[in-house]
Protein backbone atom coordinates (compact mmCIF):
# COMPACT_ATOMS: atom_id res chain seq x y z
CA UNK A 1 0.00 0.00 0.00
CA UNK A 2 3.06 2.22 -0.38
CA UNK A 3 0.91 4.38 -3.04
CA UNK A 4 -2.02 3.90 -1.56
CA UNK A 5 -4.28 5.93 0.22
CA UNK A 6 -4.18 5.79 3.91
CA UNK A 7 -7.51 5.19 6.05
CA UNK A 8 -9.17 8.08 8.02
CA UNK A 9 -7.70 5.49 11.05
CA UNK A 10 -4.31 5.07 9.88
CA UNK A 11 -3.91 8.96 9.29
CA UNK A 12 -5.21 9.19 12.73
CA UNK A 13 -2.98 6.68 14.00
CA UNK A 14 0.71 8.10 12.40
CA UNK A 15 -0.89 11.87 13.27
CA UNK A 16 -0.71 10.91 16.97
CA UNK A 17 2.81 8.70 16.78
CA UNK A 18 5.17 11.33 14.68
CA UNK A 19 3.40 14.54 14.06
CA UNK A 20 4.25 17.43 16.70
CA UNK A 21 1.27 19.84 17.00
CA UNK A 22 1.74 23.74 17.27
CA UNK A 23 1.02 25.38 20.47
CA UNK A 24 -0.63 21.88 21.71
CA UNK A 25 0.23 19.99 25.07
CA UNK A 26 0.67 16.11 22.44
CA UNK A 27 -0.77 13.77 24.72
CA UNK A 28 -4.35 15.82 25.60
CA UNK A 29 -5.22 16.29 21.41
CA UNK A 30 -7.19 14.32 18.93
CA UNK A 31 -6.70 16.24 15.43
CA UNK A 32 -9.50 15.39 13.37
CA UNK A 33 -8.56 14.36 10.08
CA UNK A 34 -9.81 16.53 7.61
CA UNK A 35 -10.81 14.50 4.20
CA UNK A 36 -11.58 17.19 1.49
CA UNK A 37 -12.67 20.38 0.84
CA UNK A 38 -14.38 23.13 -1.25
CA UNK A 39 -15.84 26.47 -1.47
CA UNK A 40 -16.75 27.46 2.05
CA UNK A 41 -16.93 23.41 3.25
CA UNK A 42 -14.51 20.70 4.72
CA UNK A 43 -15.28 17.42 5.55
CA UNK A 44 -14.07 14.66 7.48
CA UNK A 45 -13.05 10.72 6.25
CA UNK A 46 -17.06 9.80 6.79
CA UNK A 47 -18.33 13.20 4.74
CA UNK A 48 -19.50 14.76 7.74
CA UNK A 49 -19.45 18.65 6.54
CA UNK A 50 -18.37 21.73 8.48
CA UNK A 51 -19.03 25.23 7.31
CA UNK A 52 -16.01 26.85 7.78
CA UNK A 53 -16.49 30.10 10.15
CA UNK A 54 -12.74 30.37 10.70
CA UNK A 55 -11.10 30.08 7.13
CA UNK A 56 -8.78 27.44 9.17
CA UNK A 57 -6.37 30.36 10.37
CA UNK A 58 -8.34 33.19 8.79
CA UNK A 59 -6.31 32.62 5.49
CA UNK A 60 -8.60 30.64 3.38
CA UNK A 61 -9.80 33.90 1.95
CA UNK A 62 -11.30 32.70 -1.36
CA UNK A 63 -12.38 29.31 -0.27
CA UNK A 64 -11.07 26.13 -0.35
CA UNK A 65 -10.04 24.26 -3.86
CA UNK A 66 -10.39 27.28 -6.35
CA UNK A 67 -9.89 26.06 -9.52
CA UNK A 68 -8.70 28.61 -11.18
CA UNK A 69 -5.72 28.96 -8.53
CA UNK A 70 -5.56 24.84 -8.44
CA UNK A 71 -4.59 25.03 -12.42
CA UNK A 72 -2.52 27.89 -12.20
CA UNK A 73 -0.36 25.58 -9.55
CA UNK A 74 -0.34 22.70 -11.66
CA UNK A 75 0.78 25.01 -14.75
CA UNK A 76 3.72 26.30 -12.59
CA UNK A 77 4.57 22.92 -10.79
CA UNK A 78 4.58 21.62 -14.89
CA UNK A 79 6.75 24.31 -15.85
CA UNK A 80 9.39 25.47 -13.41
CA UNK A 81 8.80 24.64 -9.83
CA UNK A 82 11.77 26.43 -7.89
CA UNK A 83 14.27 28.86 -8.43
CA UNK A 84 16.47 30.72 -5.93
CA UNK A 85 15.45 34.17 -4.97
CA UNK A 86 18.52 35.50 -6.74
CA UNK A 87 17.09 34.96 -10.33
CA UNK A 88 14.42 36.73 -11.87
CA UNK A 89 11.28 34.54 -12.69
CA UNK A 90 7.93 35.33 -14.40
CA UNK A 91 5.33 34.16 -11.69
CA UNK A 92 7.88 36.29 -9.20
CA UNK A 93 7.69 39.19 -11.32
CA UNK A 94 4.07 39.69 -11.77
CA UNK A 95 2.94 38.40 -8.25
CA UNK A 96 5.19 41.38 -6.71
CA UNK A 97 4.07 44.23 -9.65
CA UNK A 98 0.49 42.80 -8.90
CA UNK A 99 0.44 43.11 -5.55
CA UNK A 100 2.53 46.43 -5.76
CA UNK A 101 -0.10 48.16 -7.77
CA UNK A 102 -3.10 47.78 -5.16
CA UNK A 103 -0.83 48.71 -2.72
CA UNK A 104 -1.07 52.28 -0.93
CA UNK A 105 0.95 55.25 -2.79
CA UNK A 106 4.20 54.85 -2.57
CA UNK A 107 4.57 50.85 -1.49
CA UNK A 108 6.31 49.50 -4.80
CA UNK A 109 8.28 46.75 -3.97
CA UNK A 110 7.94 43.58 -2.27
CA UNK A 111 10.26 41.05 -0.41
CA UNK A 112 8.90 37.85 -0.83
CA UNK A 113 8.63 35.65 2.34
CA UNK A 114 7.37 32.03 3.48
CA UNK A 115 5.11 33.51 5.87
CA UNK A 116 3.58 36.11 8.38
CA UNK A 117 6.27 35.90 11.33
CA UNK A 118 9.11 35.92 8.92
CA UNK A 119 7.75 39.03 7.23
CA UNK A 120 7.17 40.61 10.69
CA UNK A 121 11.57 39.72 11.35
CA UNK A 122 12.43 41.57 8.00
CA UNK A 123 9.95 44.06 8.36
CA UNK A 124 11.42 44.95 11.43
CA UNK A 125 14.97 44.66 10.29
CA UNK A 126 14.30 47.20 7.74
CA UNK A 127 12.80 49.93 10.05
CA UNK A 128 15.85 49.14 11.87
CA UNK A 129 18.60 49.71 9.45
CA UNK A 130 16.65 52.29 7.62
CA UNK A 131 16.27 54.71 10.77
CA UNK A 132 19.69 53.46 12.71
CA UNK A 133 17.37 53.22 15.61
CA UNK A 134 16.45 49.96 17.97
CA UNK A 135 13.35 50.21 19.68
CA UNK A 136 10.02 48.98 18.34
CA UNK A 137 6.83 50.09 19.91
CA UNK A 138 4.16 47.29 19.62
CA UNK A 139 0.49 46.74 21.10
CA UNK A 140 -0.73 44.86 24.10
CA UNK A 141 -3.40 42.31 22.66
CA UNK A 142 -1.51 41.75 19.52
CA UNK A 143 -0.23 38.69 17.74
CA UNK A 144 3.03 38.96 15.17
CA UNK A 145 3.91 35.41 14.57
CA UNK A 146 6.01 32.36 16.84
CA UNK A 147 10.00 33.47 15.20
CA UNK A 148 11.89 34.77 17.79
CA UNK A 149 11.73 38.36 17.02
CA UNK A 150 7.81 38.17 15.91
CA UNK A 151 6.81 36.21 19.38
CA UNK A 152 8.96 39.21 21.20
CA UNK A 153 6.69 41.63 19.37
CA UNK A 154 3.37 39.84 19.79
CA UNK A 155 1.09 40.94 22.79
CA UNK A 156 -0.41 38.21 23.97
CA UNK A 157 0.07 35.23 26.33
CA UNK A 158 1.63 33.08 24.15
CA UNK A 159 5.04 35.17 23.94
CA UNK A 160 4.95 34.80 28.22
CA UNK A 161 6.72 31.26 27.54
CA UNK A 162 9.79 32.86 25.18
CA UNK A 163 10.22 35.79 27.72
CA UNK A 164 12.69 37.69 28.18
CA UNK A 165 11.96 37.84 24.27
CA UNK A 166 13.90 40.82 22.88
CA UNK A 167 15.85 44.12 24.16
CA UNK A 168 14.25 47.60 22.90
CA UNK A 169 10.31 46.30 22.58
CA UNK A 170 8.45 48.79 24.04
CA UNK A 171 4.68 47.91 24.65
CA UNK A 172 1.77 50.04 24.34
CA UNK A 173 -2.29 50.18 24.76
CA UNK A 174 -4.35 50.76 21.39
CA UNK A 175 -7.81 51.43 21.10
CA UNK A 176 -10.27 49.10 22.65
CA UNK A 177 -13.49 50.79 23.91
CA UNK A 178 -14.78 48.14 24.97
CA UNK A 179 -12.35 47.61 27.39
CA UNK A 180 -10.86 51.21 27.55
CA UNK A 181 -7.41 51.41 28.90
CA UNK A 182 -7.68 55.27 29.08
CA UNK A 183 -11.58 55.44 30.70
CA UNK A 184 -12.65 56.48 27.79
CA UNK A 185 -16.38 56.58 27.00
CA UNK A 186 -16.84 57.34 23.65
CA UNK A 187 -14.70 56.14 20.56
CA UNK A 188 -13.59 59.87 19.84
CA UNK A 189 -12.46 60.10 23.48
CA UNK A 190 -10.62 56.13 23.00
CA UNK A 191 -8.97 57.77 20.19
CA UNK A 192 -7.85 60.76 21.42
CA UNK A 193 -6.32 58.99 24.56
CA UNK A 194 -5.14 55.88 22.92
CA UNK A 195 -3.22 58.73 20.43
CA UNK A 196 -1.90 61.18 23.31
CA UNK A 197 -0.66 57.40 25.48
CA UNK A 198 1.30 57.17 22.02
CA UNK A 199 2.60 60.29 22.36
CA UNK A 200 3.35 60.37 25.75
CA UNK A 201 5.31 56.84 25.54
CA UNK A 202 7.54 58.32 22.47
CA UNK A 203 8.72 61.04 24.39
CA UNK A 204 9.98 59.23 27.53
CA UNK A 205 11.34 56.54 25.34
CA UNK A 206 12.84 59.45 23.50
CA UNK A 207 11.92 59.95 20.07
CA UNK A 208 15.74 59.46 18.40
CA UNK A 209 15.63 55.76 20.07
CA UNK A 210 12.69 54.24 18.45
CA UNK A 211 13.08 52.78 14.92
CA UNK A 212 9.44 51.50 14.33
CA UNK A 213 5.62 51.61 15.60
CA UNK A 214 4.11 47.92 14.30
CA UNK A 215 0.54 47.58 14.56
CA UNK A 216 -2.30 45.01 13.41
CA UNK A 217 -4.40 47.69 11.18
CA UNK A 218 -7.24 45.37 12.32
CA UNK A 219 -6.57 43.24 15.62
CA UNK A 220 -7.33 40.12 14.33
CA UNK A 221 -6.90 37.08 16.97
CA UNK A 222 -6.85 38.98 19.98
CA UNK A 223 -10.07 40.45 19.67
CA UNK A 224 -10.81 41.94 15.87
CA UNK A 225 -10.30 45.44 17.33
CA UNK A 226 -11.30 48.09 14.57
CA UNK A 227 -9.80 51.28 15.09
CA UNK A 228 -11.79 54.63 15.86
CA UNK A 229 -11.97 56.56 12.33
CA UNK A 230 -8.58 59.14 12.91
CA UNK A 231 -6.43 56.21 14.89
CA UNK A 232 -4.42 54.98 11.98
CA UNK A 233 -4.04 58.08 10.61
CA UNK A 234 -2.93 59.95 13.94
CA UNK A 235 -0.41 57.25 13.92
CA UNK A 236 0.83 58.62 10.62
CA UNK A 237 0.85 62.04 12.23
CA UNK A 238 3.33 60.68 15.21
CA UNK A 239 5.84 58.51 12.94
CA UNK A 240 6.11 61.77 10.48
CA UNK A 241 6.59 63.94 13.14
CA UNK A 242 9.18 61.92 14.75
CA UNK A 243 11.05 60.20 11.99
CA UNK A 244 9.25 56.83 13.18
CA UNK A 245 8.60 53.73 10.29
CA UNK A 246 5.06 53.15 10.94
CA UNK A 247 4.12 49.03 9.96
CA UNK A 248 1.05 47.99 9.19
CA UNK A 249 1.04 44.11 10.37
CA UNK A 250 -1.99 43.15 7.46
CA UNK A 251 -1.07 39.57 8.07
CA UNK A 252 -4.80 39.12 8.57
CA UNK A 253 -6.08 41.79 7.93
CA UNK A 254 -5.41 42.23 4.59
CA UNK A 255 -6.42 40.54 0.80
CA UNK A 256 -9.96 41.10 1.48
CA UNK A 257 -10.55 40.32 4.86
CA UNK A 258 -11.92 44.15 5.51
CA UNK A 259 -13.43 44.05 2.52
CA UNK A 260 -10.44 46.03 0.86
CA UNK A 261 -6.99 45.14 -0.73
CA UNK A 262 -5.53 46.22 2.67
CA UNK A 263 -7.11 47.54 5.46
CA UNK A 264 -5.37 50.84 5.76
CA UNK A 265 -7.46 51.44 2.50
CA UNK A 266 -10.20 52.09 4.68
CA UNK A 267 -9.16 55.14 6.21
CA UNK A 268 -7.11 56.34 3.81
CA UNK A 269 -4.14 55.60 5.73
CA UNK A 270 -0.26 54.67 3.72
CA UNK A 271 2.27 53.24 6.41
CA UNK A 272 5.74 52.85 5.34
CA UNK A 273 6.03 49.14 5.76
CA UNK A 274 2.76 46.14 4.92
CA UNK A 275 3.81 42.92 6.19
CA UNK A 276 1.16 40.32 4.18
CA UNK A 277 0.59 36.79 4.26
CA UNK A 278 -2.60 34.74 4.64
CA UNK A 279 -5.45 35.87 2.31
CA UNK A 280 -2.48 36.98 -0.51
CA UNK A 281 -2.86 33.35 -1.49
CA UNK A 282 -5.00 31.90 0.92
CA UNK A 283 -2.76 29.49 2.26
CA UNK A 284 -2.84 27.29 -0.88
CA UNK A 285 1.29 27.56 -0.71
CA UNK A 286 2.61 29.07 2.31
CA UNK A 287 3.58 32.96 1.15
CA UNK A 288 3.76 36.15 2.78
CA UNK A 289 6.32 38.88 2.49
CA UNK A 290 6.75 42.86 3.25
CA UNK A 291 5.78 45.77 0.95
CA UNK A 292 8.06 48.56 0.97
CA UNK A 293 7.93 52.24 0.30
CA UNK A 294 10.35 53.34 -2.30
CA UNK A 295 12.53 55.88 0.79
CA UNK A 296 13.28 52.28 2.63
CA UNK A 297 13.87 50.78 -0.28
CA UNK A 298 15.72 53.29 -1.23
CA UNK A 299 18.13 53.18 2.11
CA UNK A 300 19.15 49.56 0.34
CA UNK A 301 20.03 50.85 -3.20
CA UNK A 302 23.78 50.71 -3.03
CA UNK A 303 23.86 49.27 0.56
CA UNK A 304 23.19 45.20 0.63
CA UNK A 305 19.95 44.09 2.56
CA UNK A 306 21.17 41.60 5.14
CA UNK A 307 18.64 39.51 4.90
CA UNK A 308 17.08 36.61 3.09
CA UNK A 309 15.22 33.11 2.34
CA UNK A 310 16.01 29.91 0.41
CA UNK A 311 12.25 30.36 -0.90
CA UNK A 312 11.92 34.00 -0.99
CA UNK A 313 9.39 34.49 -3.99
CA UNK A 314 8.73 30.76 -4.92
CA UNK A 315 7.35 30.45 -8.03
CA UNK A 316 4.95 27.82 -7.27
CA UNK A 317 3.92 30.32 -4.01
CA UNK A 318 4.22 33.62 -6.09
CA UNK A 319 2.06 31.69 -8.98
CA UNK A 320 -1.18 31.17 -6.52
CA UNK A 321 -0.99 34.88 -5.75
CA UNK A 322 -1.02 35.73 -9.29
CA UNK A 323 -4.26 33.67 -9.61
CA UNK A 324 -5.24 34.71 -6.61
CA UNK A 325 -5.83 38.86 -7.12
CA UNK A 326 -6.99 38.09 -10.58
CA UNK A 327 -9.90 35.64 -8.78
CA UNK A 328 -10.42 38.74 -6.66
CA UNK A 329 -11.14 41.36 -9.53
CA UNK A 330 -13.29 38.39 -11.63
CA UNK A 331 -15.14 37.83 -9.00
CA UNK A 332 -15.84 41.19 -7.42
CA UNK A 333 -14.84 39.36 -3.86
CA UNK A 334 -13.93 42.81 -2.20
CA UNK A 335 -17.66 44.24 -3.04
CA UNK A 336 -18.57 41.15 -1.88
CA UNK A 337 -16.70 41.05 1.61
CA UNK A 338 -18.50 44.11 1.92
CA UNK A 339 -21.24 43.42 1.60
CA UNK A 340 -21.09 40.02 3.99
CA UNK A 341 -20.08 43.06 6.61
CA UNK A 342 -22.96 45.65 6.10
CA UNK A 343 -25.68 43.52 4.89
CA UNK A 344 -25.14 39.97 6.24
CA UNK A 345 -23.13 39.44 9.16
CA UNK A 346 -23.22 43.13 10.92
CA UNK A 347 -27.25 42.92 10.74
CA UNK A 348 -27.22 38.97 11.75
CA UNK A 349 -24.75 39.32 14.43
CA UNK A 350 -26.72 43.17 16.17
CA UNK A 351 -29.53 40.21 15.93
CA UNK A 352 -28.33 38.09 17.81
CA UNK A 353 -26.56 40.69 20.20
CA UNK A 354 -30.23 41.45 21.14
CA UNK A 355 -31.93 38.17 21.44
CA UNK A 356 -28.37 36.28 23.71
CA UNK A 357 -27.80 38.04 27.22
CA UNK A 358 -23.82 36.74 27.04
CA UNK A 359 -23.12 38.63 24.11
CA UNK A 360 -21.35 41.81 25.50
CA UNK A 361 -20.32 43.30 22.23
CA UNK A 362 -20.61 42.46 18.67
CA UNK A 363 -17.66 44.72 16.49
CA UNK A 364 -15.68 43.69 12.84
CA UNK A 365 -16.18 45.23 9.51
CA UNK A 366 -15.63 43.21 6.39
CA UNK A 367 -15.89 39.32 6.90
CA UNK A 368 -13.57 40.01 10.16
CA UNK A 369 -16.20 39.74 13.36
CA UNK A 370 -15.98 39.22 16.75
CA UNK A 371 -18.87 38.13 18.83
CA UNK A 372 -17.28 39.04 23.10
CA UNK A 373 -19.15 36.62 25.42
CA UNK A 374 -19.64 37.47 28.94
CA UNK A 375 -21.11 36.54 32.35
CA UNK A 376 -22.65 40.12 33.06
CA UNK A 377 -23.28 42.95 30.33
CA UNK A 378 -22.95 45.27 32.91
CA UNK A 379 -19.74 44.42 34.28
CA UNK A 380 -18.61 43.23 31.35
CA UNK A 381 -16.81 39.90 32.97
CA UNK A 382 -15.59 38.11 30.30
CA UNK A 383 -17.71 34.41 30.28
CA UNK A 384 -14.16 33.22 30.68
CA UNK A 385 -10.89 34.95 32.26
CA UNK A 386 -8.40 35.68 29.67
CA UNK A 387 -6.26 32.95 28.41
CA UNK A 388 -8.68 30.70 30.10
CA UNK A 389 -7.28 27.26 30.24
CA UNK A 390 -8.54 23.90 31.20
CA UNK A 391 -11.68 23.89 33.56
CA UNK A 392 -11.80 27.72 33.08
CA UNK A 393 -12.08 27.33 29.24
CA UNK A 394 -15.45 24.72 29.93
CA UNK A 395 -18.17 27.86 29.03
CA UNK A 396 -16.15 28.64 25.47
CA UNK A 397 -16.00 24.40 24.83
CA UNK A 398 -19.34 24.15 25.15
CA UNK A 399 -20.12 26.60 22.86
CA UNK A 400 -17.31 25.64 20.17
CA UNK A 401 -18.97 22.35 20.90
CA UNK A 402 -22.34 23.31 20.10
CA UNK A 403 -21.30 24.65 17.23
CA UNK A 404 -19.60 21.78 15.76
CA UNK A 405 -21.96 19.19 16.71
CA UNK A 406 -24.06 21.43 14.14
CA UNK A 407 -21.76 21.08 11.54
CA UNK A 408 -20.72 24.51 11.91
CA UNK A 409 -16.75 25.31 12.56
CA UNK A 410 -16.24 28.21 15.04
CA UNK A 411 -13.43 30.12 15.29
CA UNK A 412 -12.69 31.19 19.43
CA UNK A 413 -10.17 32.78 20.96
CA UNK A 414 -10.30 33.56 25.10
CA UNK A 415 -14.05 34.43 25.25
CA UNK A 416 -14.75 35.09 21.88
CA UNK A 417 -16.15 33.78 18.97
CA UNK A 418 -15.04 35.17 15.56
CA UNK A 419 -17.08 35.16 12.36
CA UNK A 420 -14.53 34.90 9.66
CA UNK A 421 -15.65 32.73 7.12
CA UNK A 422 -14.01 33.01 3.73
CA UNK A 423 -14.53 36.10 1.30
CA UNK A 424 -16.05 33.99 -0.86
CA UNK A 425 -19.23 32.82 1.53
CA UNK A 426 -22.68 32.94 -0.29
CA UNK A 427 -25.51 35.22 1.88
CA UNK A 428 -27.04 32.05 2.04
CA UNK A 429 -24.25 29.73 3.90
CA UNK A 430 -23.54 32.82 5.74
CA UNK A 431 -27.03 32.72 7.52
CA UNK A 432 -27.00 29.10 7.72
CA UNK A 433 -23.98 29.60 9.75
CA UNK A 434 -25.41 32.68 12.11
CA UNK A 435 -28.41 30.27 12.48
CA UNK A 436 -26.05 27.96 14.13
CA UNK A 437 -24.30 30.43 15.89
CA UNK A 438 -28.12 31.45 17.53
CA UNK A 439 -28.96 27.93 18.94
CA UNK A 440 -25.05 27.68 20.11
CA UNK A 441 -25.36 30.85 21.78
CA UNK A 442 -28.32 29.62 24.35
CA UNK A 443 -25.49 27.58 25.52
CA UNK A 444 -22.91 30.78 26.08
CA UNK A 445 -26.21 32.06 28.07
CA UNK A 446 -26.97 29.17 30.51
CA UNK A 447 -23.10 29.28 31.28
CA UNK A 448 -23.22 32.92 32.06
CA UNK A 449 -26.42 32.80 34.11
CA UNK A 450 -24.98 29.43 35.95
N1 LIG B 1 0.74 38.76 12.04
C1 LIG B 1 -0.57 38.61 12.24
C2 LIG B 1 -1.44 39.83 12.37
C3 LIG B 1 -1.14 37.33 12.30
O1 LIG B 1 -2.46 37.19 12.50
C4 LIG B 1 -0.29 36.21 12.16
C5 LIG B 1 -0.83 34.83 12.21
O2 LIG B 1 -1.93 34.58 12.70
C6 LIG B 1 1.09 36.42 11.96
C7 LIG B 1 1.56 37.71 11.90
C8 LIG B 1 2.04 35.26 11.81
O3 LIG B 1 1.89 34.67 10.57
P1 LIG B 1 2.49 33.20 10.29
O4 LIG B 1 1.72 32.25 11.17
O5 LIG B 1 2.21 33.00 8.82
O6 LIG B 1 3.93 33.23 10.60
Amino acid sequence: AAHGRLDEAEVRRLDRAHVFHSWSAQATIDPMPVAGAEGSWFWDHSGRRYLDFSSQLVNVNIGYQHPKLVAAIQEQAGRLLTVSPAFAEESRSRAAAMIAERAPGALNKVFFTNGGAEAVENAVRMARLHTGRHKVMAAYRSYHGATAGAIALTGDPRRWASEPGAAGVVRYWGPYLYRSAFHATTEQEECERALQHLRDLVMVEGAQTIAAILLESVVGTNGILVPPDGYLAGVRQICDEFGIVMVADEVMAGFGRCGEWFAVDHWDVEPDLITFAKGVNSGYVPLGGVLISDEIAATFDHRPFPGGLTYSGHPLACASAVASIEVFEEEGILAHARHLGDDVIGPGLRELAQRHSSVGEVRGLGVFWAVELVRDRTTREPLVPYNATGADAAPMNAVVGACKERGLWPFAHFNRIHVVPPCTTSDEEVRHGLAILDEALLVADEQAAS
